[in-house]
């Protein structure tokens, strides 16, 4: 490995910072203003230049259509999504976007996508970084929130790609924060992070059993942080100063955003001191003071802070765990400096938060924790690997529109899985492989990620094929597909990387209406799973009477077959999947003797292997489903 120093990036909504180890000890390495924080603010100046950071926060007044914030927000999502969005931010898209394409957001009269935009932020930390060690720096350790899904982890790698950077792993926020607070050292211990920052929300659960943290409950808010604080203080000095002026300033964006640097400095102020005055310069020499107290500030930010409530009992009781039962809590965010949060931090976990560290840094000096780690660091730090889990089953779309889940909900990663399928139509060369994720159990009614055929499967009867699906979700979050049929050895594999993310919102609702509908969708998969195993069970028995075993059994033998055929056929199309599977049982029954004397001629291995249970086909009790073909299921 070459001595090159392997960096840990914080990419925020709001700030994002670069650290790395120095020592034993991380550290954040500042920009060439000397400041920390590189706020996550591009523009396009007159120029045409990039600039990134505080130098792009003041053409936020002057040429606000040249300058994009929040960025992080739009990261691997497709314009569907980001309705929302749309609503609470002046991002502006391209116009041409067609449906499922990645979405563009204008800058001027250029267009960028959402990671080429946090490209130029993390190109800055690059140089920010290299600046410092008069070194090329090219591998980083990125954080991303512990919701951040499949599509949303993808778009943060690019960014790396794009901006030159190879990303070694993207590790998530909170394990980042435990990380720099060195609670990896405990034995054991349970940890609660509590990350308020400028514009969102998070609570996390972690558990850390021999070195290895796994983050067992998430929750949150994408739309709560200081920016609420901001907007509380801008209305009320708004209204004051309308009401000396007597005219209508709202439309003034120029001294709107005068207002919000003024609150800002005055909120920052009320972390420290019981007291301060809010001083607006207003045009033509005037001047707007008002002192707040901090009291004052409290009662006013308290419903705000509330919002934060909800969310931690939530993440507590899916995590099953109460108050006391968590061994530390720490503070993550910039707005967890207010103390009127840490005290509430305190009342909601029964504990004093961790606080050390500056909240705003720790992600980024967790994040320089992980890359020391994958450097080969330290003996300490060599064993440590930080587990994740995935916020959703993901499995493939079987016959009939069922879903055959192969990774569960809360499985840790890096997780795999292998399931087993085969073909439901006779001579079928190809099958369609339709990745989902979802809790449901019908297709229809599950996320679509991915669609891939596996084609070249030579014809067999129907149940012949061995399928063997394999899912991968790699340290980084990102499923890997792969489909080989075993006996021709044919193969395909996707990597999935979908141009729609979900919100944690949106992945909530999934899990929530899965409660809501679980007994309607396990009816529909019964009704679903019986008519399938008829259909093989009437194919098979259409290839049977076309056999010399067929002669050999009594004509009543064969009377009795067909009326247990014709009532098959007739209960099936009905909803009850139970007298769907009484007339299967009737009818496995009745064919009993003809497959039995079916073993001896050359078909026979076919029908026994649809027929009854053996080892030809699948492994296990259970027989695996069948998957629709390329052509039929389009
Ligand atoms: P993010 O993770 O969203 O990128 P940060 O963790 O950097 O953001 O938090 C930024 C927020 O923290 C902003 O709303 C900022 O005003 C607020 N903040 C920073 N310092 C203080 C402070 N001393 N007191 C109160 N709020 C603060
Ligand atoms: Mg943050």
């Amino acid at each position: 490995m070459s001595n090159e120093r392997i960096v840990g990036i914080d990419l925020g909504t709001t700030n994002s910072l670069v650290a790395y180890m120095e020592g034993d000890r991380p550290v954040v390495i500042p920009g060439e203003d000397g400041l920390n924080l590189v706020p996550s603010v591009v523009a396009l100046d007159g120029n045409g230049q990039i600039v990134v950071g505080s130098a792009a926060r003041k053409f936020l007044i002057e040429t606000a259509d040249h300058t994009v914030y929040s960025v992080k927000r739009l990261m691997g999502r497709g314009v569907e999504d980001v309705r929302d969005e749309l609503k609470l931010f002046p991002f502006r898209l391209a116009e041409d976007l067609a449906a499922g394409e990645v979405l563009r957001i204008k800058l001027g009269d250029k267009t960028f996508t959402p990671p080429e935009i946090s490209a130029f932020i993390l190109r800055q930390l690059k140089r920010n970084a290299e600046r410092y060690f008069a070194a090329p720096v090219t591998q980083a350790v990125i954080t991303v929130p512990a919701y951040f899904n499949d599509a949303q982890r993808q778009a943060t790698k690019d960014a790396g790609r794009i901006a030159g950077l190879e990303v070694l792993r993207l590790v998530n926020e909170p394990t980042a924060a435990a990380l720099a607070y060195g609670l990896d050292k405990k034995e054991t211990a349970t940890v609660a992070v509590y990350d308020l920052g400028g514009g969102t929300f998070d609570i996390s659960i972690l558990k850390l059993h021999e070195g290895i943290f796994e983050v067992i409950a998430t929750n949150g808010d994408t739309h709560l942080g200081g920016d609420d604080i901001d907007n509380l203080l801008i209305t009320i000095a708004l209204s004051d100063i309308e009401g000396d002026l007597g005219v209508d300033i709202r439309r003034n964006t120029e001294i709107v955003q005068g207002i919000r640097k003024a609150v800002i400095e005055a909120k920052i102020a009320l972390s420290s001191n019981e007291k301060t005055v809010l001083n607006v310069e207003l045009p033509g020499g005037k001047r707007y003071q008002r002192e707040i107290t901090r009291a004052q500030f409290e009662q006013l930010i308290q419903p705000v802070i509330d919002r934060t409530i909800g969310p931690v009992r939530q993440a507590m009781k899916d995590a099953g765990l109460k108050a006391t039962q968590i061994d530390e809590a720490v503070l993550v965010g910039g707005s967890t400096r207010i103390p009127r949060v840490r005290q509430l931090v305190e009342e909601l976990f029964e504990r004093k938060p961790h606080s050390d560290l500056n909240p705003d840094e720790v992600v980024a000096l967790g994040a320089a924790v992980q890359a020391n780690i994958l450097a080969g660091g330290s003996e300490a730090t060599k064993e440590m690997l930080l587990l994740d889990v995935t916020p959703l089953s993901l499995g493939i779309e079987a016959l009939g529109g069922v879903v055959a889940k192969i990774i569960h909900r809360n499985s840790t990663i890096p997780a795999s899985a292998t399931e087993h399928f085969t073909t439901g139509v006779e001579g079928q060369t190809n099958v369609a492989i339709h990745v989902l994720q979802g809790e449901r159990e019908l297709a229809k009614d599950c996320r679509s990620l991915a669609r891939f055929d596996l084609r070249g499967i030579p014809p067999m009867p129907a149940g012949l094929p061995r399928i063997e699906v394999k899912f991968l979700i790699d340290a980084n979050g990102i499923l890997h597909v792969s489909a080989r049929e075993l006996r021709s050895g044919k193969e395909a594999e996707i990597e999935v990387q979908p141009s729609y993310g979900l919100t944690d919102e949106q992945v909530e609702n999934m899990i929530l209406e899965s409660f809501d509908k679980a007994e309607e969708d396990f009816r529909q998969r019964q009704v679903i799973e019986a008519r399938n195993e008829a259909e093989t069970m009437l194919t098979a028995l259409e290839k049977g009477r076309k056999n010399v075993a067929w002669e050999q059994l009594s004509s009543q033998e064969r009377t009795n077959v067909g009326k247990l055929e014709t009532a098959l056929r007739a209960v099936m199309q009905e909803e009850d999947y139970q007298s769907i599977r009484s007339a299967i049982d009737a009818l496995n029954q009745g064919t009993m003797r003809l497959a039995e004397l079916m073993m001896d001629s050359a078909v026979g291995a076919a029908l026994k292997g649809q027929n009854m249970d053996t080892a030809d086909v699948g492994e296990g009790p259970e027989s695996p489903h069948p998957i629709a073909s390329a052509e039929i299921e389009r």
